[in-house]
């Protein structure tokens, strides 16, 4: 798994939260202690991505202190998310039913509810000048039509910044909010690029690392998608040649498989109940296994010849050659047991909350 620590370019569930560039984050201690007081709570939830957990501790000490600053309440206890998380598909659930207040840091909500204070913690890197630099990559604004434009759930507080100067140099600019799984208008997740679904022929995509423009070019393959990346400042055009060769390398290995080990991830937002039991329902030769986190040691005492992940896409394409058998998507699945041709392979992604 991607962390801070140990980041390979391109692992997309770091999203954004690369401490090169550290800094003191909003962690908009006011709303919480107003949230403590409100509810006269005794325990307090907090959940950090990854990159931030480290900087659990200080929150702790710094919510505690306000607590007894402004004498909220008689005592509270502040417990720390130990579970690893990649995003807001991946609440603690124990914890947030243990916590009077629970807040997750780092992530937009995929899926607003009064149980859960969201922190987004938004980058603080300048994106202008990158876009500035992008505009060479970008054609004409009076040759191609209108442009989309997405970016990351951490770049969404620059989203109009980002508008109005491409806007200024004279391109129309073309922005929705995906579906439901998207909190913002332009926004992108690892797992969902609905938010391209523009009539432009072209989409800037605004963030770091290549995996999530890889993903978009993917999922979009009829538009260009040209990559401003502000985090490492560079500017490329997602190239998905390399991917596509090496899904369909995968799709080869398990074409000869019989056992078949069908992941169902518990996960609050990476449940995708009907895949898993559509391909148990075609394959007599299926197990259906059920897991949070899908890691190749987890699944390396199962004697199967291939598995189908139907949790997060990215542990597929991202962290697929690091299991034992094939890891393959849903799709990947039809494909090398024959269900559809291997041309028809597209880039897996999710489109409901939970
Ligand atoms: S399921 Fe989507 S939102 Fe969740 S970690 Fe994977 S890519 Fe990110």
């Amino acid at each position: 798994m991607s962390q801070d620590s140990s980041y390979s370019e391109g692992d997309l569930r770091n999203t954004g939260m690369r401490l090169k560039h550290d800094r003191e984050w909003d962690y908009e201690l006011d709303r919480i202690a107003e949230a403590i007081e409100e509810k006269d709570a005794d325990t307090v939830g907090l959940q950090f991505p990854e990159g931030l957990k480290r900087r659990g501790p200080r929150v702790a000490d710094d919510i505690r202190a306000l607590v007894e600053e402004r004498d909220l309440t008689d005592d509270v206890r502040v417990l720390l998310s130990g579970q690893p998380c990649y995003g807001a598909c991946d609440l603690d659930t124990y914890l947030m039913k243990r916590s009077d207040v629970f807040v997750h840091f780092g992530h937009s909500p995929m899926k607003q509810t009064e149980k859960v204070i969201y922190v987004p913690l938004f980058s603080n890197v300048d994106v202008l000048p990158i876009i500035d630099e992008a505009l060479e990559e970008l054609t004409d604004p009076t040759e191609e039509g209108p442009l989309g434009l997405v970016t990351t759930a951490q770049h969404m507080n620059r989203f109009d910044e980002m508008r109005s100067a491409l806007e200024d140099e004279g391109y129309e600019v073309k922005t929705r909010r995906g579906d439901d799984r998207l909190t913002h208008e332009g926004q992108v997740l690892g797992c969902n690029y609905a938010s391209a679904d523009v009539d432009a022929d072209q989409i800037l995509y605004v963030g770091g690392g290549k995996f999530h423009p890889l993903g978009l070019a993917m999922e979009h393959p009829d538009k260009r998608v040209v990559i401003a990346d502000p985090v490492n400042n560079v500017v490329t055009v997602a190239d998905t040649e390399k991917f596509i060769k090496q899904r369909y390398a995968s799709v080869h290995k398990a074409m000869d498989a019989q056992k078949w080990g069908v992941i169902f991830c518990t996960k609050i937002g990476q449940g995708r109940w009907e895949d898993a039991e559509r391909i148990l329902d075609d394959n007599d030769d299926a197990y259906l296994i059920t897991m949070d986190e899908v890691t190749p040691d987890r699944l390396r005492n199962f004697d199967m010849d291939a598995f189908v992940n139907t949790g997060c896409p990215r542990i597929t394409t991202d962290d697929g050659p690091r299991f034992h058998k094939p890891m393959l998507t849903p799709g990947e699945y039809d494909a090398a047991v024959g269900n559809k041709p291997l041309s028809e392979i597209g880039f897996d992604t999710f489109h409901d909350t939970w």
